[in-house]
């Protein structure tokens, strides 16, 4: 019989350093805590599956489970879903007489996740165990951003950030900065000094922990067809180290893809090996005023954007299978199979846009100028419903987020709130010459082109041996899409 423990259910916080829900059992169980994950097979099935991004998933978790192991605890992987996971874990810690006297999570806000934390935290009630949730990989929650009245969310960006910066100033907040900042002193802390910082294992439990996370990995990596970038927060660090420098430029370089002007920080944030708050506090983020477009609150902004969409995602959760304005929800697109096709292998004939789709396969990434250029393209010149486009990018990002990949096509295909109007088309032509105007990135990703003059590239191409021409004529198409989107 073993009493007075906590068990930490991990998700979307894959580290130690700053996790509050982590820290907050650790410190009402005097250490003694161990984690567990569970993962669902029938996930594999899921149309937004991505053995890619799986593979960083799983590389994170090995670390995590490791990092355990080193400092006294250890992480539990299961690979049945939630709910039969912890159904039997508690009825065999009953039988033992060991149940947790705590369990902790962090908040998570997508729309499955709330209805399936509502029935963990019933069945853990069941049982008598105390949940506790927290607040972990936002700054500031959804719920806590509102208009005049609680239930009334912000479906334009600009008053949101203003509400937004005004919680930030609050004292509140500042202290969630600090807290989790604090997580970072424990990463400076020689290996010998944290070797018991936690007090129990699976095994004091009479749970033996299966080392089935390696199996998956084995067997996922059959399949993964880029090179999986390093994970964890210290990687995370690292690259945000390398970033600071560049951040006074982050305005002007941002939107040029063949510079590295960005912080790359979105696989991390995904699944939680930093937060908003531990990059707000490394990079000394600070309240901006409207005018200001230094780097800093440039930067600044995006991190909003962020939380802005995960603010829609909770406040409208219908945007995850429908368009947010209504009205929009029925357009006639023309989902041409074959030019789908052509667009997901970058073989288009517009350069700027095969080269971002073939960025996005070869590394898993995209910059986020393309990201929005490739977008418009699908929708605006192809005529290809938004929501393709957005499972593709689940596919195949390694940061493939439902809040902000939803928020980002929902805004290009003008569907979304606070999106571009319908009548804006990017011209792909003027874009490519504008943002890459010595068609380096072209050239890096469509090497074909690679002895082509700069300014040929931003121009139809229309006898090259090994590049194919237009596959359609972007005024022409323009006109059709505004059609569409008057329903004419
Ligand atoms: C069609 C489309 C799909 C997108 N899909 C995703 C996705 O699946 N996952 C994802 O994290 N981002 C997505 N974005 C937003 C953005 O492209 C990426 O967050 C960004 O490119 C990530 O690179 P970075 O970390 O270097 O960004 P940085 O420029 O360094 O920005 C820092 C952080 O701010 C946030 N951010 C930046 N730009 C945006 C934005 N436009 N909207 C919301 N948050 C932003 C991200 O968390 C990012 O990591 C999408 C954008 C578009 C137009």
């Amino acid at each position: 019989m073993v009493e007075n423990y906590g068990i930490h259910w991990f998700r979307r916080d894959l580290r130690v350093a700053g996790n509050n829900a982590l820290q907050q059992n650790w410190k009402e169980n005097n250490g003694r805590v161990v984690g567990v994950f569970c993962f669902d097979r029938a996930f594999l099935a899921r149309p937004d599956f991505s053995v890619n991004r799986f593979q960083l998933f799983i590389n994170t978790l090995i670390g995590l489970q490791e990092e355990l192991r080193e400092i006294g605890s250890d992480l539990l992987f299961l690979d049945v879903g939630p709910e039969k996971a912890f159904k039997d874990l508690l009825s065999k810690l009953k039988e033992k007489g060991s149940l947790p006297r705590l369990f902790t999570c962090n908040r998570d806000y997508e729309p499955f996740s709330r209805v399936r934390d509502k029935s963990i935290s019933e069945l853990m009630k069941a049982y008598e165990v105390k949940v506790q949730t927290y607040r972990d990989h936002l700054l500031i929650e959804p719920h806590e951003v509102f208009r005049s009245k609680v239930t009334e969310g912000y479906k334009v960006f600009t008053p949101f950030s203003r509400k937004w910066l005004e919680a930030f100033r609050k004292d509140d907040v500042q202290n969630r900065i600090k807290i989790q900042a604090k997580g970072f002193e424990y990463l400076n802390l020689p290996k010998k000094s944290v070797k018991n910082l936690f007090k129990m294992t699976w095994l004091d439990l009479g749970i033996k922990s299966v080392d089935n996370l390696e199996k998956y990995s084995k067997e996922n990596k059959k399949n993964v067809d880029i090179e999986i970038p390093e994970c964890g927060l210290r990687a995370a660090l690292k690259k945000l180290d390398e970033f600071k420098d560049k951040l006074d430029e982050y305005k002007n370089k941002r939107d040029i893809p063949s510079v590295l002007g960005t912080s790359k920080m979105s696989m991390f944030l995904k699944n939680g090996s930093i937060t908003t708050s531990q990059i707000i506090y490394y990079l000394g983020l600070n309240f901006y005023e409207k005018k200001d477009d230094s780097g800093k609150a440039t930067y600044f902004k995006e991190i909003i954007w962020r939380e802005f969409y995960y603010h829609v995602l909770y406040r409208w959760p219908q945007v995850e299978h429908t368009a947010f304005q209504p009205k929009y929800s029925d357009l006639k697109w023309g989902n041409n199979k074959k030019w789908f096709e052509k667009w997901k292998k970058g073989k288009t004939g517009f350069p700027i846009v095969d080269a971002g789709m073939r960025e996005l396969k070869q590394t898993g990434w995209m910059h986020n100028r393309v990201r929005m250029i490739v977008a418009s393209f699908l929708t605006k010149d192809l005529l290809i419903d938004w929501k393709w486009g957005e499972q593709y990018f689940m596919d195949t990002l390694l940061d493939g987020d439902l809040a902000p990949n939803n928020g980002g096509w929902q805004w290009a295909a003008s569907t979304g709130c606070d999106a571009q109007p319908y009548f804006r088309i990017f011209n792909p032509w003027s874009q490519s010459k504008r943002f890459d105007p010595d068609g380096e990135y072209i050239k890096k990703y469509v090497p074909e082109l690679s002895t082509l003059e700069a300014k040929k590239l931003h121009v139809p191409i229309l006898d090259h041996p090994d590049y194919p021409p237009p596959i359609v004529e972007h005024s022409v198409q323009r006109q059709l899409a505004l059609k569409m989107y008057k329903f004419e």
